[in-house]
């Protein structure tokens, strides 16, 4: 078979590349080195009980754009969950509850209603977080590109994020309550390493003139059956192929791409696309062509950070949302999965993001830590009996996103036929979902344009 372009990875990026193309015109051959597609966004069968577990809870949000649209493209809009409004419930390191609802009201309203009812905060907190909405500024919908304007809008310049709140008078308490956990949600690194440009894109797209761009949508089924396994038989359906257990080489002839080589079998194709991760890129070429170095050397030089999940089964609901955050504590966010993808067990699940201090504890010990913090923030849970707890570490979840971490390339690359996409790739946005559903659309725009 022909095939116009190759895709090589089945993570989002791969089928949001892949699933346009086909749409396009293309015959497209998408290979995934693993068994499973899905990539970083994937689900597992528990040995135990052969439940489908994610690996990691992952939220997307209503200003996913390319996201949203590649869920309707291969038709699963109808298997997320959206949350009117932004309505997060908060419990401190002291116990206290609060809850910050943006109601769906014309931006920037939602923001200011939202924060002046949180009753979390002192007046003079809730002020000062409204100079924050004022250096955002209102304006058109943010749609990011390479070099984001909307961060030199801001005032940001190779500054941290807690570097940035502090100049917009956002105290050290406030910080730690509200920034951090946020931060550390959007970004997966603290606010003291990730650089205030990406955070200040994701601010100004969920706090931007579309109140439903702040709502939380949930996928409500294991993460594979969202878009991967679906988009496989989109694709199929339509004539083209999706191949697992096939690793891929890039095969170059004077900076030309002739095709890819999968355990010594050669498929030729004029246009090869690479969603691989940072980390990957360099063993795509056997040798790597002297064009291709500079880029090879940043994507291997861009820092990983963690993530860890910890699946906890109570004996009985211990929790009535769907999901509460954890300031200050080790994991900041635990999710109800009844609530989210229904069910009849009690099965919690806590993320701990830019995990860096925890991930090398075992197994055992991830689990305590994500019990102590449960029942010290939910009464009920002190009486349940925990059932069972699975920990699941993801050592390279996201890229680093310090202020002096190395450029994230573009496309188009100096090999002809050959593009990248993944969510590293330069999109102006951190490690998500979104960016790599962007990415992968623009490389397929680069191909049929
Ligand atoms: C635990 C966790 C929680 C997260 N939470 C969120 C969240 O809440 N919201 C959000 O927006 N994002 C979240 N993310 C980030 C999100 O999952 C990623 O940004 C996104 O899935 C990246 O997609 P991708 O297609 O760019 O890369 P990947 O998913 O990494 O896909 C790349 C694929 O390429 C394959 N591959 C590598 N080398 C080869 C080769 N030589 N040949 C063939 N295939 C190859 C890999 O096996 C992989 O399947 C989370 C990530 C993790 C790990």
């Amino acid at each position: 078979m022909i095939h116009d372009v190759i895709v090589i990875g089945g993570g989002v990026a791969g089928f949001s590349a892949a699933t346009a193309l086909a749409e396009a015109g293309a015959r497209v051959l998408v290979l995934e080195a693993r068994p499973g597609l899905g990539g970083r966004a994937t689900a597992f069968t528990d040995p135990e009980t052969g439940e489908r577990v994610d690996n990691g809870q992952h939220i997307l949000m209503g200003c996913y754009i390319e996201t949203l649209a590649l869920l309707a493209r291969i038709g699963t809009s109808d298997r997320v969950r959206w949350q009117a409004g932004l309505a997060l419930t908060m419990i401190d390191g002291r116990g206290h509850e609060s809850v910050l609802k943006l109601p769906p009201m014309a931006s920037p309203l939602h923001l200011l209603a939202g924060v002046l009812a949180w009753d979390a905060l002192s007046w003079r907190e809730r002020l000062s977080i409204l100079r924050v909405g004022a250096a955002l500024g209102g304006g058109a919908p943010h749609r990011p590109a390479a070099g984001s304007s909307r961060a030199a809008d801001a005032g940001v310049s190779g500054e941290t994020v807690r570097a940035w709140l502090t100049r917009h008078g956002q105290a050290p308490r406030l910080c730690e309550l509200f920034w951090e956990p946020l931060a550390l949600a959007a970004l997966n690194q603290s606010i003291d390493q990730a650089a205030a440009s990406y955070f200040v894109t994701v601010l100004a797209q969920m706090f931007g003139p579309d109140p439903s761009a702040a709502s939380l949508v949930m996928p409500a089924v294991p993460l594979d059956e969202l878009y991967a396994e679906p988009a496989r038989r989109w694709l199929q359906d339509r004539g083209h192929q999706v191949r697992v257990n096939a690793p891929a080489k890039v095969e170059v002839v004077d900076e030309r791409v002739t095709g890819v080589r999968v355990r010594g079998e050669h498929i030729a194709a004029p246009v090869v696309i690479s969603t691989v991760p940072w980390h990957a890129l360099g063993g795509l070429f056997d040798p790597a062509p002297a064009a291709l170095a500079a880029t090879i050397a940043d994507a291997s030089a861009l820092g990983s950070l963690p993530i860890v999940t910890v699946n906890l089964w109570f004996d009985r609901p211990v929790m009535h949302e769907a999901l509460i955050g954890l300031p200050a504590r080790a994991f900041q966010w635990v999710f109800d999965r009844r609530a989210i993808v229904g069910g009849a067990s009690s099965h919690l699940s806590l993320i701990s993001s830019g995990a860096e201090s925890i991930v090398s504890m075992t197994n055992d010990e991830l689990i305590a830590t994500a019990l102590a913090d449960v029942r010290a923030a939910l009464p009920a849970a002190r009486a349940a009996v925990l059932r069972k707890g699975l920990a699941v570490r993801e050592k390279r979840s996201t890229f680093s996103l310090a202020p002096d971490a190395p450029r994230r390339p573009q496309a188009e690359t100096a090999i002809a036929g050959f593009l990248l996409a993944g969510d590293w790739i330069d999109t102006g946005l951190p490690a998500t979902i979104e960016s790599a559903a962007v990415s992968g659309h623009r490389a397929a725009t680069l191909v049929v344009d």
